[in-house]
């Protein structure tokens, strides 16, 4: 039959839906990839190009109080966190990060920062080269709760990559009915596949959920280290759990 893709005599999928090789099930969108590893593809939302700090916002109020110079942005400790005006759900996420080239402090104090995912659940930045700490706060630990699978970190002055993919919790009627969950790779390398959040990030406790909207800003924190970031964006993450 002219135009026909597939099969229409092939047994359903579970679900009823679509048979196997079903031709009229819907073609995947067409996207882009970017001409270099890590750039954004054509669907994606650039946060940060390098060139500007507009679309960020001092999570004290106020505009982003750090330095912006050479394609990347840069803490300015006593600034405070930051985050994007742009509020987001579930979404694949790049992140480009720099530890300070000049070694300073140890443990949790040798450069520390964090990505926040919808300003609430912490992905460790932390210059974890030779740097022992306790293994939950250490680089691309989902801090407090997991550490991450394995140590990826290049040597501080280096710039290293985030690949994110995060599910957001979700409530019905003020009841929790999916926790968030999270993948992470680290240089390329996984360090977290689909792990399950306790709740948000906090410090020395055990946490818990505590319900807010389905989406939030990415929030980068001032944790007094002069880390850098560049080349931010995310995709928004859709039809991963539709039959
Ligand atoms: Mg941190």
């Amino acid at each position: 039959m002219p135009g026909q893709l597939g099969y229409d005599d092939t047994p359903f999928l579970p679900g009823g839906k679509w048979r196997v090789h079903d031709g009229n099930r819907p073609q995947p969108p067409v996207v882009t990839p970017a001409d270099v590893p890590g750039g954004p593809p054509s669907d994606a939302v650039v946060l940060f190009d390098g060139t500007s700090l507009d679309g960020w916002i001092s999570v004290g109020g106020g505009p982003a109080g750090w330095k912006l110079e050479n394609g990347y942005m840069e803490v300015v400790p006593g600034a405070g966190d930051i985050q994007t005006v742009e509020e987001f759900g579930d979404a694949q996420i790049h992140i480009e990060l720099c530890e300070p080239e000049v070694v300073k402090g140890e443990g949790q104090g040798r450069g520390n920062s964090g990505v926040f995912l919808m300003g609430r659940y912490e992905i460790q930045v932390l210059d974890c080269y030779n740097n022992p700490t306790y293994p939950d706060g250490t680089s691309a630990a989902i801090y407090g709760q997991y550490p991450p699978l394995v140590n990826a970190c290049r040597p501080p002055g280096q710039w290293s990559t985030y690949d994110i993919i995060w599910e957001t919790p979700r409530w019905h009627d003020g009841l929790l009915i999916k926790p968030a969950y999270v993948t992470v790779l680290f240089n390329g390398i996984v360090v977290h596949n689909h792990r399950r959040l306790l709740g948000y990030t906090s410090h020395r406790v055990l946490t818990e959920y505590v319900e807010h909207p389905p989406v939030g800003p990415l929030r980068l924190q001032d944790h007094g280290d002069l880390v850098r970031y560049r080349n931010i964006w995310y995709r928004p993450l859709v039809g991963y759990d539709e039959d």
